[in-house]
């Protein structure tokens, strides 16, 4: 997309604003301006919106939009500023449209298994409404703060992604609103649709660029009765990535089935102050099962022993204890924070065919070393979807910061070979625009831009996201 310019944003545009939807919902406050300069987007370069928005309906996003449309303002939606790529910083400045107060759940309908709740609803929060009616939605990731709006519009995946699929496969339909304030509306609280385009699936995933979306419709399920957890230290990391795909095969799918290597189970460690059954190991698979009671997974667990064995598993860990359960999750969670140790992450999160995982595994080491990179691998072994943070040891910042930029462009090209992409779950955001014209052809990216004037022909909606300006 080209690069382009945008009014200055001035004192009376700011009393504009307020006439139209309250001072009270606006703030110019210095801490605030920082506070939302930054998202969890460790590399990125922090930007200060020019004022902080924060509406509590739709009709004033509408209202904001059709304002910030008329003069020329650059707007950037943000939920819960855990993102990873830097999509929620307002890299032009302008309104930083912030959901957080639009975070009622609207309606939880046990008969029809949905429930319409507003962006700004933390996922965790809307679990703990559902569990009092024994239901559940099943998309987790490891930022706890996370909002439904964010996972819809980076279309986030999480653990349980291997049984469940991601945020896309659980959204039936939205409310949004277009850069001009027009309100759509695009699927409901009906399981199929047939009538137009999808216009769910295009605004899902589109990190902001498209629309701000003010409703959301989730697929719920029942509540699992329970869930084991099982931890299986490796010999190698080629045995662990190899078994991933025969545990696929099970009739009884795991839900999440995570890996970690060595270093990356160290640091970890270390961080977490405990150490992990099996240390030591060269790499680790966790496998998450769920079914109607403890027996009804435990039935598995020989077959799944047997297969991880067979892949030269050296021990095998079902802890059954609740405690310990929730320790291993919370390990899981903690191993983004804990490589912040090694400076600003960047977070990799490219995508492979499930059966190509331990090629490129392999191909990520062989260029790590020829790069003199270091690289701590984990991910969701279940859905393809490796990360990491490439480390440079002993070199000075600007060199650290070409080899990082030639090695994750390297890495970019060796996954897209592989018949994979460069995002599987966070978005490209700023961090990772630039390497967009790798995993889409010129073709694609095209119709993509053609799509972004469509909806929004002034450019003003997350500018600098996605698309290399
Ligand atoms: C510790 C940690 C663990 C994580 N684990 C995972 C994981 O397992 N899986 C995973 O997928 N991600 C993970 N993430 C990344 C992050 O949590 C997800 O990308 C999440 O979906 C972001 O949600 P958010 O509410 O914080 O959105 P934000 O960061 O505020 O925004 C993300 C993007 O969505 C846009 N946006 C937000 N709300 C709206 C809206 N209502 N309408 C239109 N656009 C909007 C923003 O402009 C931005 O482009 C993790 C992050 C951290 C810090």
């Amino acid at each position: 997309l080209k690069k382009k310019t945008y009014a200055t944003f001035t004192e009376s545009m700011l009393k504009s604003l307020a006439g139209i939807i309250g001072q009270e919902n606006i703030s110019t406050r210095e801490s605030d301006l920082d506070n939302y300069a930054i998202d969890e987007a460790g590399a990125a370069v922090p930007h200060r919106p020019d004022a902080v928005v924060r509406p509590i309906s739709t009709e004033m996003v509408s209202k904001v939009l059709g304002f910030a449309s008329k003069k020329n303002i650059p707007v950037t939606p943000r939920g819960g500023g855990t993102g990873v790529s830097g999509g929620a910083i307002p890299v032009r400045g302008g309104i930083l449209l912030s959901l957080e107060k639009m975070d009622r759940i609207i309606k939880i309908d046990p008969d029809n298994f949905t429930a319409v709740v507003e962006p700004g609803v933390i996922v965790e929060h809307l679990n703990e409404e559902l569990a009092r009616l024994n239901l559940y939605y099943p998309v987790h990731i490891s930022a706890r703060t996370a909002t439904i709006g964010g996972n819809a519009s980076t279309n986030a995946g999480g653990m349980n992604a291997v049984k469940y699929g991601v945020t896309r496969q659980q959204i039936l339909g939205i409310e949004a609103v277009l850069a001009d304030g027009a309100v759509i509306n695009s699927g409901g609280e009906y399981v199929k649709c047939s009538t137009g385009y999808n216009l769910t699936q295009l605004i899902l995933g589109s990190e902001g660029t498209l629309a701000v979306i003010t409703k959301v419709t989730v697929k719920l399920l029942p509540l699992p009765q329970a869930t084991e957890i099982l931890f299986v230290p490796f010999s190698s990391l080629e045995g662990a990535i190899e078994t991933v795909p025969l545990l696929l095969r099970m009739k009884n799918i795991p839900m999440g089935l995570e890996f970690f290597e060595r270093d990356t189970i160290e640091v970890a460690e270390k961080f977490a102050r405990y150490e992990v059954p099996g240390h030591g190991q060269e790499a680790f698979l966790m496998i998450i099962m769920e079914g109607d009671s403890s027996e009804d997974i435990i039935q598995y667990f020989g077959q799944i022993e047997q297969i991880c064995r067979e892949n030269g598993a050296v021990d095998f860990f079902a802890p059954g204890d609740a405690l310990v359960k929730r320790k291993f999750i919370e390990f899981r969670e903690n191993i983004g924070e804990s490589m912040k140790q090694f400076g600003k992450p960047d977070s990799v999160d490219t995508v492979v065919p499930r059966s190509k995982i331990a090629e490129y595994v392999r191909k990520i080491k062989e260029v790590a070393v020829e790069f003199g990179v270091k690289v701590y691998l984990t991910g969701h072994a279940g859905d393809g979807n490796i990360h990491f943070s490439p480390v440079v040891p002993g070199k000075k910042a600007n060199d650290i910061k070409e080899i990082k930029a030639k090695f994750l462009e390297r890495i970019y090209r060796e996954c897209v070979a592989l018949g994979g992409n460069i995002s599987g779950e966070h978005g490209l955001g700023s961090e990772k625009k630039k390497y967009i014209s790798i995993g889409v052809n010129v073709e694609t990216l095209g119709l993509m831009s053609a799509i972004k004037d469509a909806f929004d022909p002034g450019h003003i909606l997350n500018p600098g996201k996605i698309f290399d300006d």
